[in-house]
């Protein structure tokens, strides 16, 4: 049995949880091979009692997600239906979008994630925009702006950068049955590689995700579009699982498979070795969850955003020095990519303290070990 397995055993969370033996001895592999362990940040508000007075507050108030379309959008895929722009502030002319900048950076806010639904060409229509986000630059040039760009040819991506934008996120989709099925979107897998390439062209932040299980579960086009990011280098790379709630009855997800997962992990961190590779909070809960962060962790991924319970104590066996930022949502809003300015960003605390609090909250599970697979 590999000693990786035998750490995992130890781990009271993880009791119950299967785990791939053969992966997990791959992973291990790969840490011996490429030297030292590396950091890992840990990205929840249940931190909170670990934060000092410098860093505080949920990240909600200090990255605000803001819509240009309310919730509207012209795609409604079939994993989404438009409802990850519901929770947004609407901002759905020029003018509002001043106002509301404003009442976030009175109430406290850092930066935005600026988003909006797209068009049937999967474009977030940002032209009439580009003034209003220079004039927020040019009056507050502390305040980082994220934008949800969707696909863009190479004229917007300077657009984009010359309005001031700081990073630029957007879903990079491999399959073409993935397009045309869920995203329901008349495009080619190759609009994403040059969106990405234009994107990448310019000074901007670039931050491509892949949704791991978009096409209805599966993993189909997740390594094509980690071969087109590793063609691009952008500057970080953000995965998420599929939460397929609001699938239609007809088209049903399945919850994807945590070890088919795990291997892509390993996959994604062996061809981007030097690009940190971060593990956004979308992902299913429960069993899988666990098993999900786990193989992040073995796998050398560099943040994860909420963590399971016993991924810090994970971590810390593994030598990995661990870092936590006691704010919600960080990486998916950009603050992880905008601090990646800032090599040292979040807090270095007592790990042993933090993992006698996680003992102290759960409640125990039973003594049934770790399954092997
Ligand atoms: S384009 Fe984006 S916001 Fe619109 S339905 Fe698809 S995933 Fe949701």
């Amino acid at each position: 049995m590999s000693a990786w397995l035998e750490i995992a055993q130890q781990i009271e969370p993880l009791e119950g949880v299967v785990l791939d033996a053969a992966l997990i001895a791959k992973m291990e592999q790969r840490q011996f091979e490429s030297g030292a362990p590396s950091r890992i940040r840990f990205y929840t508000p249940s931190f909170k009692t670990y934060a000092s007075s410098e860093i505080s507050g949920c990240g909600k108030n200090a990255w605000p997600a803001i819509s240009i379309t309310g919730g509207e959008c012209k795609l409604a895929c079939d994993h989404c239906k438009a409802k990850i722009l519901e929770p947004m502030i609407p901002a759905r002319t020029p003018q509002d979008l001043w106002r509301v900048v404003n009442e976030q950076i009175a109430a406290g806010a850092k930066g935005m994630l600026l988003s909006g639904g797209s068009n049937h060409r999967n474009e977030v229509e940002y032209g009439p925009y580009y003034a209003t986000i220079r004039r927020i630059k040019d009056t507050f040039p502390a305040f980082k702006i994220a934008l949800h760009t969707a696909l863009v040819d190479l004229d917007t991506a300077r657009r984009m950068q010359d309005a001031g934008t700081d990073a630029a996120m957007m879903d990079v989709i491999g399959a073409q049955d993935t397009i045309t099925q869920v995203y329901h979107l008349k495009r080619k897998v190759d609009d994403f590689e040059r969106a990405l390439e234009y994107l990448v062209s310019t000074q901007l932040k670039v931050v491509p995700h892949i949704v791991l299980g978009l096409h209805y579960g599966r993993l189909l086009g997740e390594w094509n579009a980690l071969e087109i990011i590793r063609r691009h280098q952008p500057s970080a790379v953000v995965l998420v699982v599929v939460m397929p709630f609001y699938a239609p009855a007809h088209r049903p997800f399945a919850t994807p498979d945590a070890h088919e997962i795990g291997r892509f992990f390993l996959d994604a961190r062996a061809a981007l070795p030097d690009i940190p590779l971060l593990l956004g909070c979308a992902r299913p809960p429960g069993r899988v969850k666990v098993q999900i962060d786990a193989y992040a962790v073995m796998a050398g991924l560099n943040g994860i955003a909420h963590p399971a319970d016993g991924m810090v104590e994970l971590a810390t066996r593994l030598q990995r020095e661990v870092r936590v930022t006691p704010s919600c949502c960080s990486i998916a809003l950009g603050d992880e990519v905008l601090a990646l300015e800032n090599a040292d960003a979040g807090l270095q605390i007592d790990v042993t303290k933090l993992i006698a609090h996680e003992r102290m909250r759960r409640t125990a599970i039973g003594g049934i070990g770790v399954v092997v697979k």
